[in-house]
């Protein structure tokens, strides 16, 4: 269903997924006045722990996802790996933003790279995998190191392995326990960067800083903003994950993550049609937050200003990390976020510190 009336505060929001996300967007839905009701299959997730209600119920039970529409103004998602058929399904009933064209796209890494490709923008080298006979094939045209992924439900290095050329190409193919994968090019890069984009339901967009990330163990380590980048390469950057958001209709909020080559060229990684964990620095050094703006277009209201007041630094706190609380609190520039994660797990987020510092004084290396 689609609707160009805006939602007026006291509606309430649904949010598809119950992680960190949406515990933040709940928080933002809350600060401007509206409610958040969460459903995901889990008990006591980190959203509905600051939500208004919450429906725990499986993706496929229709009569909840029923009820649930019929209890919310406009539905959101705060994670790609649910299936695109509840989506469907919720479409005809309430407005839902992004919609299923944006989830099944970023949710299926072949898709993804031919959506960006036949937009002519560039990806590390690809080939689709079935079989291990594909695998040799494709090893020959791509050559080593390359990575073989899953097609879908992959992330934070999950469902990934690096292909060297002594690898037993039978094993990995076995490894990865998937009928659909793709095999990418080992991208040597100078950083990772990426683009945060919001697009209202009048079309409008707003763009926030572009970012450095580095991962550690394949997970989101430290996101810096701004990132030490050329102007023209900020800009390219911007364009592409704007010409993303456009063709895919998407109301909400695109993060596109990006490989800067050593020689300069930009290679898109992946896509997320939500709010992402480099995107979280919005929360205490922006005027309008990530998931603020995810409010407002999912309510069709104005986007607000992106623009940034400080420079920040955010720090994931994984696994043990979190339990540093104290000492985070005690630091006098830092803003810590913790997600109400009662088990802590190695390589599970449990929250973030964003430390702020004045705006422009982050040494900017290669900044031109
Ligand atoms: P992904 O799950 O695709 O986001 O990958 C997680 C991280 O693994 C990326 O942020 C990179 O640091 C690294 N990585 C993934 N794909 C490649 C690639 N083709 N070349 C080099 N590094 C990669």
């Amino acid at each position: 269903m689609s609707s160009h009336r805006p939602i007026p505060p006291g509606g309430t929001i649904g949010i598809l997924g119950g992680g960190q996300l949406g515990r933040m967007t709940a928080l933002a839905a809350a600060s401007l006045g509206y409610r958040a009701h969460i459903f995901t299959p889990e008990d006591n997730s980190p959203a509905a722990q600051v939500s208004d209600a919450v429906t725990v119920a499986s993706f496929e039970d229709e009569a909840a996802l029923s009820r649930f529409a019929s209890q919310v103004d406009a539905v959101t998602l705060e994670f790609e790996n649910i299936p695109s058929s509840p989506v469907r399904f919720l479409e005809r009933l309430v407005p839902v933003r992004p919609g299923a064209k944006a989830l099944e796209t970023a949710q299926d890494r072949l898709c993804e790279k031919r959506f960006f490709n036949d937009l002519g923008i560039e990806t590390a080298p690809w080939r689709e995998v079935a079989s291990a006979a594909d695998l040799k094939t494709a090893i020959l045209e791509i050559g080593t190191p390359s990575i073989l992924k899953t097609a879908r439900l992959g992330y934070d290095g999950k469902g990934q392995i690096k292909i060297g050329p002594d690898t037993d190409l039978d094993a990995a193919w076995a490894g990865l326990a998937t009928d659909l994968a793709v095999l990418e090019g080992f991208v040597t890069f100078e950083r990772e960067i990426s683009a945060l984009v919001a697009r209202g339901t009048d079309g409008s967009w707003a763009a926030w800083d572009v970012v450095e990330n580095v991962h550690t163990h394949h997970i989101l380590d430290v996101t810096t903003a701004p990132a030490p980048i050329s102007s023209d390469l900020r800009d390219k950057a911007l364009s592409i994950a704007h010409q993303a958001a456009e063709n895919l209709n998407l109301v909400g909020v695109l993060a596109v993550e990006m490989f800067l080559t050593v020689d300069g060229h930009l290679l898109v990684n992946e896509m997320a049609p939500r709010p992402h964990n480099s995107g979280h620095w919005t929360i205490d050094a922006c005027l309008t937050s990530q998931f603020e703006q995810v409010v407002r277009a999912v309510c069709g209201l104005p986007l607000g200003s992106p623009r940034r007041h400080s420079d920040a630094v955010m720090t994931n706190l994984i696994g043990e990390a979190a339990s540093q609380w104290e000492a985070l609190l005690g630091e006098p520039n830092a803003k810590l976020h913790l997600y109400g994660k009662t088990q802590m797990r190695p390589g599970r987020k449990m929250g973030h510190v964003t430390r702020l510092y004045p705006l422009d004084s982050l040494p900017l290396a290669g900044h031109k």
